[in-house]
Parts: C-alpha cells; structure tokens; sequence
C-alpha cells in the first residue's frame, strides 16, 4: 500500500502491513472536504482480550491520520478539522487500568486545527481506523480497533481436546469392534451376523437395534455379541456446543422500558449456561464472546465452525413492535421463507447486528462470507429443529411461550451448514413484566436449568458421531 490518502473502508487494508512503516502517515481517512468543527457526541472504549475497540461518535464524520511508533508501543491518531472538547477528553478517564492493550491515553490540540490523540499500548498492536455511517441510535463514528499482532486462539486448545478424544474413541471402537471379529473368525463359530460385523452403523443405539444373530444348532457355542450400545457410548467423544450470545459492545439489541440491554441478559445467561454444560461428563461449551464486545455475524459462525461444534445456540432477548408481546420462542433456519412474519421481522431486525456493532468489512466481503455459509441443508434444519422442540418443551416449563413450535426465519447466525443451530429468544426484554424477569438471577438460573436439560436431552437421544473414525 503506498503513501496517501485512502478511503476507508478499502480491500488492501492490511492491519499488519501497516506496522512496518512507522514514520510514515500510514493512512488517511477521508479525504473529502469536511467542515471545520464537528462535535463529539461520545467517546467509548470497549476492552476485551480479542481486541479493544474505542469510538469516536460525532456529529459530522471526521478524518483522521494514524501513525504507529515502536519502543514503547503507541498509536498516534491526528483528527482533524476538531478542537479539543472536554467530551473529547472523556476518553483520558475512560481507559480501563485492566485493558489488555490500551495503558493510558493523552490528547492535545497538536495544531490550530487538528487534535491528536496517543494511545500508549501494552503489547505490540495491529490497529484498524474506520468510519460508520449513521445508523440506529448513532451519527457519525470513527472507530480504532487494536488486534495483537500475534493472535492469541483460545479455541486451539478446546479443539485439541476434541480430536484427541474423538481418537481414543475410534480407537476403542476399532478394538470392540475388532475383538467381536477375532472372536468370529475362531472355528465352530458360525458366520458373523452381516450388520455388526462388516459394517458398524453409524450412531451407536442403533447398533443394539440390529437384529438378534440367529440361533445356533445345538452343540455349536454361541456366537459372541456385538458390542453393546452402553459399551459404545462410554467410549463416545466429546460433545462442544458453542453458545452464542447476542450483539455486545457497539450493539446493545434491545434495551427494555428501565433501561436493561439485552447484551447483558444474554451474556448472563451464556455464561451460566457454559458452566452447567462443563459439568456434565463428556460435554464442553464455547462461548463466541465472554465479554462485552462485538462480534460480527459471520465470525460466531466462523468460531462455531473451527471447534467442530455440535450444537450452535444463539440466545436473544428482544422486543417487538408491540410491547404486550411476550414469551420465550425458538428459531431454527428456513430456506423458504419465514413460518410467520413475526419470524421474518425478528430475522431482520437480528440481522441488522453488523451495521449497528459496525465491521470494517466492505459490504461486498460480508456477502462474500455470507454466501458460504449459506449452504444451508435439508438435514440441518432437520436437526435443529429437532434440538429446537427439546429444548422448547423445556422452556415452556419455566415460562411463557410466544408460540408453541419452533419457528424459522433466514436469521444469518444459523447458517452453519454442517452445525444444529438455534436461536433462543429467551423472552421479549420490550415487555416490561418480561424485563423484570429477565434481571432477576434466580429467573436466569431456571431458564439455564431448562436449556441445560433441553441440550441434553437431544444429545442423549442422538449421540454424535465420531468424524473421521477410520473404520
Ligand atoms: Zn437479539
């Protein structure tokens, strides 16, 4: 990339390239003409060990230069066309001491017409500067978002533990399975019944289903059994569900009547919900954030997918147009359009996260992603709304439902092709009697009590199957 002004947002943007040329104003944002002396409406900093995110939201959009400088580690950003404001100089007292990049932050008015902020870093940082447009509740915002320059991958580890017990377990099945045909193979046994031995069915209940081996003559011992479904299932892998709670940092979701914002409810509820699937034998959940940050759409998906998960449950607490709506609902995907239009508004309305939490991504890239995650299959659907009735008869013991079947829509966080997935609206947070609940812990706990059972019910009746057993 070489020197000069850029438009934001711009596909050759490399956030790592940019750290090599210090000395230089490694870009510029928004060159146009701009007026003299917008206002800042507020600064924000939202920390998270994936990256911290700080916004500038204004009245106008703004430009802005950045510039990174080595030993110590610190970013430089040139505003331009702003003066120094005490909103401005929020920011200073907004840096949070357990931030896992930002140590401090000073801003000072560099030039009669451009102020400059240092942002003094904890670690080497690959930033990202962009700006969104108006949308929502918000006007203009400039946004740095500071990535380590070695991305830590919490997730390595989970998937590691995976594999390795998805290996013991083929292992063990190779050797039951292996031992039954030895033990076949020894004379005056007569030939193995066909199913069992040549070819092990998929899912293990199923292997107790086969039919019963013909019974001998007399005189002939007794052939062996085939392993037995309980003999099976102890050896099953692990099962990781990725939970998936909604919006986070920029993007509230839905704020009730006193002023509780989904993002929070969610993340309780996320929270608690990993802690209870943990202590289950055999059972390990993820989370696509455990804090309150951002997370684009397609990136939930994305982090599911890398874990192999088995089970993708998104959990929501929205509103609706109308605030007498209430109950807990569930939603699975539909590639046909949605069961009700209540379905088709709540869709929308979720898949508007990305514009609102905003992304650095061009829209086109977005899309790009999109489409391959929207190879979405007959079998999927079928699966989710499977784990999507479980887990519903569960919730309908807590509380209220919205509507008695799983519902779908085209909502763009389920559509991992190869992965269950659910959306779990958990109760409208619009509804003020639905509100309170929802901030009320003990109410929290049932629910994850629900969920939880929910969860295992599905699995209990549909165990995974090993991928890749060398069979
Ligand atoms: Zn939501």
């Amino acid at each position: 990339m070489s020197r000069g002004p850029r438009c934001l947002p711009h596909p050759a943007f490399d956030r790592r390239g940019l750290l090599k040329r210090s000395g230089a104003l490694a870009l510029l944002l928004g060159a146009g003409e701009l007026a003299w002396g917008a206002g800042i409406v507020a600064v924000r900093v939202w920390p998270a060990t994936e990256y911290t995110r700080v916004t500038i939201e204004s009245d106008q959009a703004l430009s802005a230069r950045h510039l990174l400088i080595e030993s110590p580690d610190r970013l430089v950003i040139d505003i331009d066309n702003l003066e120094l404001s005490p909103a401005l100089r929020e920011l200073v007292g907004k840096v949070r001491a357990d931030d896992p990049f930002i140590t401090g932050v000073r801003v000072g008015q560099n030039q009669p017409r451009t102020v400059r902020l240092v942002i003094d870093l904890k670690q080497p940082t690959a930033p990202q500067l962009f700006r969104l447009s108006p949308v929502a509740a918000y006007q203009h915002r400039l946004v740095f978002d500071l990535y380590p320059t070695k991305a830590p991958d919490p997730l390595r580890a989970l998937l590691r533990e995976k594999t390795q017990a998805e290996e013991q377990a083929a292992r063990a099945v190779q050797d039951a399975l292996g031992e039954f045909i030895d033990r076949m193979d020894r004379p005056g046994i007569p030939e193995a019944p066909p199913v069992a031995a040549a070819k092990p069915p998929a899912r293990p209940p199923q292997v107790a289903a086969a039919p019963a081996p013909t019974p001998s003559p007399p005189m002939t011992p007794a052939p062996p059994p085939p392993p037995s479904a309980e003999q099976l299932r102890k050896i099953d892998r692990l099962i990781v569900v990725a939970l998936d709670p909604g919006h986070g940092g920029e993007d509230p979701g839905a704020i009730g009547p006193s002023g509780l914002k989904e993002k929070d409810v969610v993340l309780a509820v996320a929270l608690q919900l990993r802690d209870r699937l943990n202590a289950i034998p055999g059972m390990r959940a993820m989370l696509t954030r455990d804090d309150d940050f951002f997370v684009p759409l397609h990136e939930r998906v994305n982090k599911a997918r890398r874990v192999k998960a088995d089970l993708f449950v998104s959990i929501h607490a929205d509103a609706f147009i109308n605030p007498k709506a209430r109950g807990a609902g569930v939603f699975a995907l539909s590639n046909k359009g949605a069961s009700s239009a209540a379905a088709r508004w709540m869709a929308q309305r979720e898949n508007r996260a990305d514009r609102i939490g905003g992304t650095n991504l061009k829209s086109s890239d977005v899309h790009v992603m999109r489409a391959l995650l929207d190879m979405s299959t007959t079998a999927q659907i079928k699966d989710s709304l499977e784990i999507g009735k479980e887990v519903l008869s569960q919730i309908g013991k807590v509380g209220r439902l919205h509507k008695r079947q799983v519902e779908q829509a085209s909502f763009a966080v389920l559509k991992a092709p190869d992965i269950p997935s659910i959306l779990v609206e958990t109760a409208f947070i619009s509804n003020p009697e639905e509100e309170r609940k929802l901030a009320d812990p003990d109410y929290r706990g049932e629910l994850v009590k629900a969920l939880t059972t929910g969860i295992r019910r599905y699995f209990a009746r549909n165990p995974p199957v090993a991928r890749n057993r060398t069979l």
